[in-house]
């Protein structure tokens, strides 16, 4: 490290050690040490921080001045509350702590329990998961979920792989030794320094048995981020035409309104929203789930034991002496199930349910090959939507290409590509760490019963009759919705054709 940057972080120490707020200690020490490189550096890390961003993210591209590993320390000690010591230890030249990408060697720090030192690495690259996978030997590999896909971060020895899995058993109190049955934890902490921008998070841990050895999952949960990103429906549903299509759907006095999609496209977020949105305030809401990631404000949310007998069916009954107004189901997984919803819709209730179909037309036409009568689903069905997350190319580093505009004219044909819409690709860069994307974005379809398709559903028409009939239907289809982001320079070719490609 720079000797200015040494001395400077023991003046900072110490100015935080006896209270100063960050940006007012950083701002008295420019000038201090006659240096312009130090002080434009403190410049723009004043200025991050003032923006709302983290003093690591300030310091990007200072390496040279503070060293790799004071910054990635300091990023370690911020997430932690621990500034002031992180200052002082550096400016002592004793912040003998390993960059992120070190292999092997962050699992050893001393400074902090190994699983926490994982998970703050986690929550620095934005991660929902991160995966301890047993490799062969007895070492490990670690990988992070960011915006739905696995990033591996490094390889661990059989050491390193034994310390972490320790360290994560004894923090969410899970007996230590092999397991035989998978084993599920949670732990509850708070990270940050700043009572403003401290975060109560949730770590959901499971270790299961592997034929190599343990695995382990976390699952990164932050209910009031939940909450709060569940009352910003313009963020959930961006097109302000559909998201009023979806409410008039899904918020009618009485009848079914179902989201489909593969696990993880945000069906719980749409219902969720949907449920907060049906005034908690007037309305009894049961909800009846699997497991429950987060409880609602004035929703009464029931879990299922399929052990004690206690199956959606079961639960759904039990549900219905609460006098609920509103009831939400977290999966139509049997005939059972399906039929109990209808009939609750049928006498006067709103209905929310998830379905597994690749789109709303399989759905409902699933839902008629489960046997329910047709003209109860015409009676009820209010609205399907189904629903995806694409990656969202990052707008720092995307570029133009010709290959994704030959990807997109191939998959859509040429008669529906936009002759003036700029095609981009991914690049990466230090904001999206190199990935090339940032964030996802839903893709949204919304199938609702026209008079025409509520006659064929009501005449009990055969299977191809109603599907012909669907596939009559005007309503914007995903592959479409999907493409509008293309062209618009929200996402790639690539990552809609892997994601919802258009079918025919
Ligand atoms: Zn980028």
């Amino acid at each position: 490290m720079n000797p200015l940057a040494a001395t400077l972080c023991t003046q900072l120490g110490e100015l935080l050690g006896a209270g100063a707020p960050l940006i007012m200690a950083l701002e008295s020490s420019i000038g201090a040490s006659q240096d312009t490189r130090l002080d434009d550096i403190l410049g723009k890390a004043i200025a991050t921080l003032k923006a709302g961003g983290t003093l690591f993210e300030g310091l990007e591209g200072a390496q040279d001045v503070f060293g790799a590993q004071t910054l990635a320390a300091l990023a370690r000690a911020e997430a932690l509350g621990e500034l002031a010591t992180a200052f002082k230890r550096a400016g002592n030249n004793t912040l003998a702590s390993p960059a992120p990408s070190a292999p092997k060697a962050s699992v050893t720090d001393g400074q902090a329990p190994v699983w926490m030192t994982v998970l703050m690495r986690g929550l620095d690259a934005q991660a929902s998961d991160i995966h301890l996978e047993a490799a062969s030997g007895g070492g490990g590999v670690l990988r992070f979920r960011i915006d739905g896909m696995l990033n591996t971060q490094e390889t661990l020895d059989s050491t390193a792989m034994a310390t972490l899995l320790a360290s994560i058993r004894a923090a969410a109190n899970l007996p230590p030794g092999q397991p035989r049955v998978p084993q599920s934890g949670r732990i509850e902490l708070e990270v940050g320094q700043d009572p403003d921008t401290r975060r109560k998070l949730e770590v959901r841990v499971s270790v299961i048995p592997t034929m190599r050895g343990e695995s382990a999952v976390l699952r990164i949960v932050e209910p009031s981020r939940i909450l709060q990103h569940l009352n910003d429906l313009e963020r959930i549903f961006p097109d302000p035409e559909q998201r009023q299509a979806i409410e008039k759907a899904a918020l009618c006095s009485h009848g079914v309104f179902l989201a489909t999609g593969p696990t993880s496209s945000g069906k719980t977020t749409t219902l969720y929203a949907m449920l907060m949105r049906s005034q908690p305030d007037k309305l009894k809401i049961v909800a009846v789930e699997d497991h429950c990631e987060v409880t609602l404000p004035g929703v009464t949310h029931m879990a299922t034991n399929h052990r004690r007998g206690m199956s959606f069916g079961a639960t759904l009954r039990g549900a219905l002496r609460s006098d609920p107004d509103v009831v939400y189901c977290s999966e139509i997984r049997d005939t059972e199930t399906a039929n109990m919803l209808i009939q609750i819709a049928l006498t006067g209730h709103r209905v929310f349910s998830q379905l597994h179909s690749p789109d709303a037309a399989s759905a409902l036409m699933r839902l008629r090959n489960m046997g329910l009568e047709p003209y109860m689903l015409a009676e009820t069905i209010r609205g399907i939507v189904s629903q995806r997350l694409v990656r969202r190319l990052c707008p720092h580093c995307a570029r133009p290409s010709e290959a994704e505009r030959a990807k997109a004219t191939s998959a859509y044909g040429a008669d529906r590509i936009d002759p003036e819409a700029t095609f981009l690709e991914p690049v990466g860069c230090p904001k999206c760490q190199h990935r090339g994307y940032l964030g996802r974005l839903p893709v949204y379809e919304l199938l609702t019963l026209s008079p025409a398709l509520y006659d064929t559903l009501y005449n009990a028409s055969d299977a191809d009759t109603l599907r012909r009939a669907i596939a009559a239907e005007p309503y914007e289809r995903l592959a479409d919705a999907a493409l509008k982001l293309i062209q618009s320079g929200q996402t790639t070719a690539t990552e809609v054709l892997r994601t919802c490609p258009p079918t025919s």
